[in-house]
């Protein structure tokens, strides 16, 4: 049976909507794989994945037949019972981390939450109140919540909300002596990215993150890895942090785990989770029987070795091409990140200039992210088509020689 909507336009937006977006021009309206199709018909190839979301693409057979089947089964049963799904999901990441303790909830924000609010029991219990500092990065995004976005290092975000939440501290990110001179004796937590995403795509070295380990163990503080955008296969392996092989005590996935479903987890040990007793913290959500069926189905095929094999090949593919078109057109000299997040980094001619890139990209049937207003960013489905790498590349190339000769 199909329903009859009412007719909208993207004029809509500006008419009902807050204006806290200010979405493109044109409405996507069906997606399969990486093509999506606007209201007119326009067919675009999507490098952006619903902002490092959409891991398998759109409409994935799998996902579409896990949530099919779950939404004939059971939608929601709420956390005085549990359920399927929820356990099948939570023991398989258990079985694929180094965590043995999982609470699903909906959204980064929420995982982050989470994550600062047990790192803070965790403290409070062992050590007593005065143990309740986070020490954060500069430029780090860790959601819009206003926990989120203290903690986060964009004042941007949390400036003019009132008084933001006390007791934490921002280092400069990869700079191993600033993060030294600041923990203490009062840090409960150091919170990193692996790979700062909306700060600009930026990696961690690998000393930053082994020397963060070991302070926080000189200092009784834990250590809170934010896998919102690394995490699900995007850096060729499950979560980035089995890259650097350095294990966080709390980590926090979202976006990808999904494919497009809304669910995050916060993911622990067993010792630091026992602080979160009945009652301590909760949502209505978290857990839902239809996000974890899909959470399920896309964890099955990205923590496969063919899939994650497959990201270290194409993000090959795309750093190669991508460079040349650097040297050849002159708009960014660097390209950075991991896996299939990826980052064109302006030169200084063209610094602060992505949302015009962004625009000629889209304009040629092409869709891709900034990352700040300096970096062009990457985040598409880990199973993208060769040729749709290369036909979207070439819509790219082509929005760039436009911009140059402009
Ligand atoms: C997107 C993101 C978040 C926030 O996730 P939401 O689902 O938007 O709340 C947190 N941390 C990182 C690293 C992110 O990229």
């Amino acid at each position: 049976m199909s329903v009859q909507h009412d007719a909208v336009q993207r004029a809509d937006f500006d008419q009902f909507m807050v204006p806290n977006y200010a979405p493109a021009a044109f409405v996507p309206v069906r997606g399969l794989g990486s093509r999506v199709w606007d209201q007119s018909g326009r067919e675009l190839i999507d490098f952006a994945g619903g902002i490092a979301v959409n891991v398998l693409g759109h409409c994935h057979p799998a996902l579409v037949a896990a949530l099919t089947e779950q939404a004939n089964t059971l939608w929601h049963i709420s956390n005085v019972f549990t359920n399927e799904p929820t356990l099948r999901l939570g023991k398989k990441l258990v079985e694929a981390t180094f965590a043995e303790r999982v609470f699903f909830c909906n959204s980064g924000a929420e995982a982050n939450e989470a994550a600062f609010k047990l790192a803070r029991r965790v403290a409070h219990d062992r050590f007593g109140p005065e143990k309740h500092e986070i020490i954060a990065a500069t430029n780090s995004f860790h959601g819009r919540t206003l926990f989120t976005v203290s903690v986060g290092g964009q004042p941007k975000y949390s400036d003019g909300f009132g008084p933001k939440i006390q007791g934490i501290t921002h280092v400069p990110y990869n700079d191993l002596e600033a993060l030294k001179a600041a923990i203490s004796d009062k840090t409960c937590a150091v919170v990193l990215e692996p790979i700062q995403g909306e700060g600009g795509v930026l990696p961690a070295d690998k000393a930053y993150l082994e020397g963060a380990r070991e302070l926080c163990n000189a200092h009784n503080a834990l250590l809170v890895f934010d896998e919102v955008q690394s995490g699900m296969g995007r850096s060729g392996e499950l979560f980035a942090y089995m890259h650097y092989g350095v294990v966080p005590d709390i980590l926090s996935s979202a976006k990808s785990l999904g494919g497009g479903f809304p669910i995050a987890a916060m993911l622990t040990t067993t010792d630091l989770a026992k602080h979160f007793t009945p009652g301590t913290h909760g949502t209505t959500y978290g857990g839902n029987p239809l996000a974890c069926a899909v959470g399920e189905a896309v964890l099955d095929i990205v923590n496969t070795r063919q899939t994650l094999d497959g990201v270290k090949a194409k993000s090959e593919r795309f750093k190669t091409r991508l460079q040349a078109l650097g040297e050849q057109y002159g708009l960014f000299e660097q390209v950075r990140g991991m896996g299939l997040l990826l980052g064109c980094v302006l030169n200084e001619a063209w610094k602060g200039k992505a949302k015009q890139v962004l625009d000629a990209a889209s304009a040629e049937g092409l869709m891709v992210l900034q990352a700040g207003p300096d970096v062009v960013r990457f985040a598409p489905s880990l199973v993208v088509e060769e040729r749709d790498i290369d036909e979207g590349l070439a819509r790219f190339e082509r929005a760039l020689s436009k911009l140059a000769n402009a």
